[in-house]
C-alpha cells in the first residue's frame, strides 16, 4: 500500500478525519500507529544464539524520526506531509521522550539495542516500565527541583503481549505484565524486542512531587527510576524492582528455550544473558533457581549458567559497585538465598582470600563478585578502564581468571548522532565522499582528503554556525535564554556528579567573570552551557547546580560580563536536548577526574558532530586523543596512575592547591559579597568548605590547567580554517566510536550468535 494511503487510513480508522483536519498530536499519534505496526510485522534474526541484554536502564529518546528512517520512509514521510502543509520536525516534537533511563549507562543499553538489530543479530533487551521515569527537572530559585515524569500515553511504542509471569517475593507474589517495543533493524528487515516488564496495576500519580509510598510495592514498584535510596525503604524498593526484572526476564528466556524447541540442559547453548553493570545481577542465582526447580542437578544448573552470562563493569567508583545486605535478599527473595549461600561457598572453599568473597564479614552480598565467579566474561567499557579493572580494582579476580577479562570499548549509534541529529553535516559528507559512510562509518576517514580544501572547510563552518542558530532559537522559546551565536559553544552535558567535575567549569566561568571585571577583555566572546540532573538525594551535586545557576543569573544581570561571558543551564537534560545541543558544540567539555569516567560516551557524540575535546586522560578520551593526535584535541590534567597513586596514599591535600596566587580569589569567590546577595548563602558556604578542606575528585590539582587549556582552545578558534580542520579530522576518526563496530565485538569475542 502506498503510504499515502496508510497513513489516510490510519487517521480515518483512529480520528475519523483524513490527515490535513488532524492535530499536530492526532497526526503523531497516527504515524506512530502507522509506524509501529509496520515495525511489528517484521520478523526477528533466527541464528543459533539468542542474546538477551538485561538493563535497569534504556534511553531510548524519541523513536518516531528513527524508526522511520530505520524503514527507509523517513523523507517520504517528510515530502508527504510537506505536500500538506505540514512540518514532521513540529509533529516530531509532539512525542514525549521514554524516560527509562538516566545517563550513560542507560543510553548505551539503547544503543546497543539499535546496532544489534542493524546488524541483524538476535538480541533483545530486558528491563522495566517506570512510569514516570528519573524525574522531570526544573529550576526554581536557582535550584532543581523534581517532579514526575509521566510518558505514557493512550498510545505508546508498548505494545501488550499478552505474557505474564508469576514473581515470587517473600510473604506475597506479583504478576509481571510483559510490554515489548520493537526495534528494528536499520536497513534490513528485522526487528527485535525491548521487553519491558511491569506490575498489574500501577498507581496513578496520587503524590506531590517525587515522593510517594515506597512500601506499597504491588502498585509502585515501575513507579520510578532508581527511587530516593537513602533511606532503608527505597534501598529494599530497589532490591525489589531487580528481583521482578530478573526473574521475569529468566523465565521469558526458559519460555522461548522450550518454544524453540531446545531442552533446558542446551541452555548455554542457545541463550547468552549480559548483565549490564550490577543491577540485573541477581539473574544468576534466579536462573539456577527455576533450573533446579525443573528437576537439574544444582551442579548442572551452575555449569549451565555460568555458560551463559556475561558481566560487563561501569564504574570504580566504590560507592556505585551495590553490596546488598544479605537480611535485605532474604526479606525480597527469600529462595535466592541458600542459592547464594551454596555460591558463596563454593568460592570460599576454592578461594579462601576474602578480597574474592561473595558474602562479606558484615553479611553483605558483592554483586559484581557473584557476577565475575559465576560468570563467563568481564568487559570493561574503555582500554583505559579494563587496565585499571585488571591492574588494580579487579586484580585478585583478574589473577583468578584472566581468560575472562576483555575490552569493549562503547561506541554510539551514529544513525541517531549524527545521521538524524545532524543531517546537513550528514549531507555535506555525502557530497564529500558519498554515502557508503552510513552503512560503515570507518569510511569516515575519507574526509582526511578535504583537510586543505577550503570549500569543504566553509561549508562545514556553515553547517556548525546554522546548528548554532537554531540552538539559541530553541533555548529562546523554551526558557526564554537569549544566547549569542557568534560566541564559542563551550557544552558540558552529563549527569551532574562531583567526579565529573561541573564545579571545575564553575571556576573557570568565575576566572573569566573576574578578568572581565579587572577591565581584561577577552579575545572573543564564549558561552558556557551545561546540561545535567542530580540524584535528588546528591546533597553536593544540587549545590553545584545551584552555583551554576546563580553565576548565570550574576553575569545576566551584569552588562559588563554579558557581551563576554554568558551561562546557560538547559532545564532537564535528555536525549532530545542532547540532539539540538550536540550538533551546535564548539569545545565539548570532558573533564573528569583521570581514571574515574569509565568510558563516556558523549564525547563521542561531540566528536562525531565536530566539535573539538577539551578533556583529561580519561575513558575513552584516551583513545581519542591517540586517534585525532595532539593538534586536535585539547588535553590537561593530572594522568590516572598519579591519581590512583595520590588517592592510595592519600596524599592529596586542596589546601595546597587553594592557596597558588589563581587559584585562592575563584574558590573564595563562592563567598564573595556579589555571589552570596544572589544566591543561598548556606549551600555556596558548604561548597566553599568542601572545596578547600576535601575536594574528593580534585578539581583544585587540575583547574590552573584546565582554564589554560581552555583559553588555548577559545584562542585557536579564531583561526577559523585551522579549527575547521581540527573539526574536520574529529569527524574523520569518529567511525571506530560506533557502536555497530562495539557491537561486532561483543559478538565475535564473547555473545557468538552466529
Ligand atoms: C550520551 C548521553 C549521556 C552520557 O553522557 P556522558 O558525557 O558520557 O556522561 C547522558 N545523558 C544523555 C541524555 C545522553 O544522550
Amino acid at each position: 500500500m502506498e503510504l499515502k494511503e496508510r497513513l489516510f487510513q490510519m487517521t480515518q480508522e483512529r480520528f475519523g478525519r483524513s490527515p490535513d483536519q488532524c492535530s499536530d498530536h492526532q497526526l503523531y499519534e497516527a504515524l506512530l500507529l502507522m509506524t509501529r505496526r509496520m515495525i511489528q510485522d517484521r520478523p526477528a534474526p533466527q541464528t543459533g544464539r539468542k542474546l538477551y541484554y538485561f538493563s535497569a536502564e534504556f534511553l531510548m529518546g524519541k523513536l518516531l524520526s528513527n524508526n522511520l528512517l530505520a524503514l527507509g520512509l523517513y523523507d517520504q514521510v517528510r515530502s508527504l506531509l510537506f505536500e500538506m502543509g505540514r512540518d514532521l520536525g513540529v509533529i516530531e516534537s509532539e512525542e514525549p521522550e521514554p524516560s527509562l533511563g538516566n545517563g550513560g549507562l542507560g543510553r548505551l543499553a539503547a544503543c546497543f539495542l539499535d546496532s544489534i538489530a542493524a546488524l541483524g543479530l538476535p538480541g533483545d533487551g530486558v528491563g522495566l516500565n517506570y512510569h514516570y521515569g528519573l524525574f522531570h527537572q526544573k529550576f526554581a530559585g536557582n535550584k532543581q527541583t523534581e517532579e514526575p515524569d509521566p510518558w505514557l500515553e493512550e498510545e505508546s511504542w508498548l505494545i501488550p503481549t499478552g505474557r505474564t509471569f508469576t514473581v515470587p517475593f517473600g510473604g506475597f507474589e506479583l504478576k509481571a505484565v510483559q510490554y515489548d517495543v520493537a526495534i528494528p533493524g536499520a536497513g534490513n528487515g528485522y526487528a527485535n524486542r525491548l521487553h519491558l516488564f511491569d506490575v498489574e496495576q500501577p498507581a496513578d500519580q496520587p503524590w506531590v512531587g517525587i515522593g510517594f509510598d515506597k512500601t506499597d510495592i504491588a502498585h509502585n514498584l515501575t513507579s520510578f527510576l532508581y527511587p530516593d535510596d537513602s533511606d532503608e525503604k527505597g534501598q529494599l524498593l530497589r532490591v525489589y524492582q531487580q528481583y521482578f526484572m530478573v526473574s521475569a526476564g529468566a523465565q521469558l528466556i526458559l519460555q522461548e528455550l522450550e518454544e524453540r524447541g531446545y531442552g533446558l540442559e542446551e541452555l548455554a547453548d542457545h541463550v547468552v544473558v549480559q548483565i549490564n553493570d550490577t543491577h540485573p545481577s541477581m539473574v544468576i542465582p534466579e536462573l539456577i533457581r527455576l533450573l533446579t526447580q525443573r528437576g537439574m542437578s544444582v551442579n548442572m544448573a551452575i555449569d549451565q549458567v555460568s555458560r551463559t552470562c556475561a558481566y560487563t563493569n561501569h564504574t570504580i567508583l566504590a560507592e556505585a559497585l551495590e553490596k546488598w545486605p544479605l537480611a535485605f535478599i532474604r526479606k525480597v527473595a527469600p529462595q535466592l538465598v541458600p542459592i547464594i549461600l551454596e555460591l558463596d561457598q563454593r568460592v570460599k572453599e576454592a578461594h579462601p582470600d576474602p578480597r574474592v568473597a561473595i558474602i562479606d564479614g558484615q553479611e553483605r552480598v558483592h554483586m559484581a563478585h557473584m557476577d565475575i565467579h559465576y560468570g563467563f566474561s568481564v568487559n570493561g567499557v574503555a582500554a583505559l578502564h579494563t587496565e585499571i579493572l585488571k591492574n588494580s580494582e579487579l586484580k585478585p579476580f583478574c589473577d583468578l581468571y584472566p581468560q575472562k577479562f576483555n575490552n569493549k570499548t562503547n561506541g554510539v549509534t551514529f544513525r541517531r548522532w549524527l545521521e538524524a541529529c545532524d543531517p546537513e553535516l550528514a549531507a555535506l559528507i555525502d557530497d564529500c565522499i558519498g554515502s557508503d559512510w552510513r552503512r560503515d562509518t570507518r569510511k569516515l576517514e575519507g574526509l582526511l582528503d578535504y583537510q586543505n580544501d577550503k570549500v569543504v572547510l566553509d561549508r562545514l563552518l556553515a553547517v556548525k554556525q546554522g546548528n548554532k542558530d537554531r540552538l539559541c532559537r530553541l533555548l529562546w522559546a523554551a526558557q526564554g535564554v537569549e544566547l549569542d551565536p557568534d560566541s564559542v559553544f563551550d557544552i558540558q552535558i552529563k549527569r551532574l556528579h562531583e567526579y565529573k567535575r561541573q564545579q571545575m567549569n564553575a571556576l573557570y566561568i568565575i576566572y573569566k567573570y573576574l578578568e572581565i571585571k579587572s577591565g581584561k577583555l577577552p579575545e572573543r566572546p564564549v558561552t558556557v552551557i551545561f546540561g545535567a540532573k542530580a540524584a535528588p538525594a546528591y546533597v553536593m551535586a544540587k549545590h553545584i547546580i545551584h552555583l551554576i545557576l546563580t553565576l548565570q543569573q550574576l553575569i545576566e544581570q551584569d552588562p559588563q560580563v554579558r557581551p563576554w561571558l554568558r551561562v546557560a543551564m538547559v532545564e532537564n537534560y535528555n536525549v532530545t536536548w542532547a540532539e539540538s545541543l550536540i550538533p551546535a558544540c564548539d569545545i565539548s567539555e570532558q573533564i573528569s577526574l583521570a581514571s574515574k569516567e569509565a568510558s563516556g560516551t558523549g564525547n563521542m557524540k561531540f566528536m562525531a558532530n565536530g566539535a573539538v575535546t577539551l578533556g583529561t586522560l580519561d575513558g575513552a578520551n584516551v583513545e581519542i586523543a591517540q586517534l585525532v593526535g595532539p593538534e586536535n584535541i585539547y588535553t590537561f590534567g593530572a594522568k590516572s596512575d598519579e591519581v590512583i597513586r595520590m588517592y592510595a596514599e592519600g596524599s592529596y591535600r586542596p589546601l595546597d592547591y587553594y592557596h597558588r596566587p589563581g587559584v585562592e580569589r575563584l574558590v573564595d569567590f563562592l563567598v564573595s559579597p556579589e555571589l552570596l546577595a544572589i544566591g543561598d548563602p548556606a549551600s555556596l558556604s558548604v561548597l566553599w568548605k568542601d572545596m578547600k578542606s576535601k575536594d574528593w575528585f580534585m578539581a583544585l590539582l587540575d583547574v590552573e590547567d584546565y582554564i589554560a587549556a581552555k583559553e588555548r582552545a577559545v584562542h585557536d578558534y579564531g583561526d577559523r580554517h585551522a579549527w575547521a580542520r581540527k573539526m574536520l579530522v574529529n569527524i574523520a576518526k569518529s567511525g571506530y566510536f560506533s557502536s555497530d563496530r562495539t557491537i561486532q565485538q561483543y559478538d565475535e569475542d564473547i555473545w557468538h550468535l552466529k
